[in-house]
C-alpha cells in the first residue's frame, strides 16, 4: 500500500524540529513532512530518495536496520517528483504548493 495521498485531511499533526509528523490510529511512526512526505511506517530505508534527490533535501535519520530517510530540507525542493519515482514502496509524496 502506497503512502495515503489524502493525509494531511486524514490525520493529525505534531512537530518534530521543523517538520510536521501526521498519524491517524492505524500508524506508528507516522509520516513525516507536509510538500515532501516520508511515510516512516511503509520507509524500508533504502536511500534512492537521497541518491536521486538534486538538491539533497533527505537526510538519513537513525541507523542500521531502523533508518529512514527524513526530509529535513523540504523548502529547498524543485519538484522534479524524482523521489517519488525511485521510491520501492512508494512511500513518499510530493506535494507542489
Ligand atoms: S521532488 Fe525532487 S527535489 Fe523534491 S525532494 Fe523529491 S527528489 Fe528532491
Amino acid at each position: 500500500m502506497p503512502i495515503d495521498p489524502n493525509f494531511q485531511a486524514s490525520r493529525t499533526t505534531k512537530v518534530y524540529e521543523n517538520l510536521k509528523v501526521w498519524k491517524n490510529d492505524t500508524s506508528s511512526l507516522g509520516i513525516y513532512g507536509t510538500d515532501v512526505a516520508v511515510d516512516f511506517d511503509l520507509c524500508v530505508g533504502d536511500g534512492a530518495c537521497i541518491e536521486v534527490c538534486p538538491v539533497n533535501v533527505f537526510d538519513w535519520q537513525s541507523a542500521g536496520a531502523d533508518r529512514k530517510a527524513i526530509p529535513v530540507r523540504e523548502r529547498d525542493c524543485i519538484y522534479c517528483f524524482g523521489c517519488e519515482a525511485v521510491c520501492p514502496k512508494f512511500a513518499i509524496r510530493v506535494t507542489k504548493p
